[in-house]
């Protein structure tokens, strides 16, 4: 059975996308069977991945809106993970289960039907605590928070982290936090050292060790339609989430994390 992470943070531009992707290839270079969830209806962990958003069909909205079997809007990517892609499609099923039965739980009972094929499943959730993003909530095992180390980094994780509370509660009583990763780190800013170490006060063990560093080979794969892995292997960018992904198998197997340092481009 497929451990579910759920990549989320109600803030825009922290890094959600970047890490679903690159993860999500990272992990299956480790020979993980590896299938990544686009829910954000920008469809950028789609375009990211070499698949056109705009052919994608059916996507994750017939899935969510129970139209297609998910078997049917599962595709593979050149990195060796599979893809439930997603695009704009997602705000019209978002509107259309409002009304629905067992709203929350929709993907949840999708992502059943295909949970024994996959080691890993991660959701890149859209950057709100919607209906989207619940549902991810309510299907995860686990959530890895990105955190961007710049100003206002810790402005949100605290409603973040109620609704965690809420759903825990009421929806999904196995939700446990996976992890807060510090990205876009540059060592040469002080301020990225600031936030990092009022994260590590905060929430201690939480943060994971691995630190994604600020590489712009990281912000350039997207536009070739590429996971990092296979854009520029060698890259900062790459061997930080080949860390990462080390980092959170070593945590399934309950072993201890190896502190994992990472530079910013010189
Ligand atoms: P989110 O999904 O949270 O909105 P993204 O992953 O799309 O965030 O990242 C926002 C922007 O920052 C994108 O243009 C992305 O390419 C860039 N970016 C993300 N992580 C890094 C990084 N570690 N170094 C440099 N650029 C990055
Ligand atoms: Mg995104």
């Amino acid at each position: 059975m497929a451990r579910i992470i759920a990549v989320a943070n109600q803030k825009g531009g922290v890094g959600k996308t970047t890490t679903a992707v690159n993860l999500a290839a990272a992990l299956a270079a480790a020979k993980r069977r590896v299938l990544l969830v686009d829910l954000d209806p920008q469809g950028n962990a789609t375009m990211a991945s070499g698949i056109d958003k705009r052919s994608a069909k059916p996507n994750g909205c017939e899935v969510l809106l129970d139209e297609a079997p998910i078997e049917r809007a599962i595709v593979a990517t050149a990195a060796h993970y599979d893809l439930l892609p997603g695009n704009g499609d997602l705000t019209a099923a978002e509107i259309k289960l409002m009304d629905a039965l067992a709203r929350e739980s929709r993907l949840k009972e999708q992502l059943a039907k295909v949970a024994d094929r996959y080691d890993t499943i991660l959701i890149d959730c859209p950057p709100s605590l919607h209906l989207l993003t619940l549902n991810a909530l309510t299907a995860a095992d686990g959530l890895l928070i990105p955190v961007q180390c710049e100003y206002f980094a810790l402005e949100g994780l605290s409603s973040l982290l109620e609704t965690v509370k809420a759903v825990r509660q009421r929806l999904n009583p196995k939700l446990a936090i996976e992890g807060l990763l510090r990205t876009m780190y540059d060592v040469r800013n002080n301020l990225g050292n600031e936030v990092s170490a009022q994260l590590t006060q905060h929430f201690g063990d939480q943060v994971l060790r691995s630190i994604i560093p600020r590489n712009v080979r990281l912000a350039e794969a997207p536009s070739h339609g590429q996971p990092i892995h296979l854009y520029d292997r060698s890259s900062r960018g790459a061997i930080a989430y080949i860390g990462l992904a080390g980092e959170l198998i070593r945590r399934e197997r309950g072993a201890p994390a190896e502190p994992v340092l990472a530079e910013t481009d010189a």
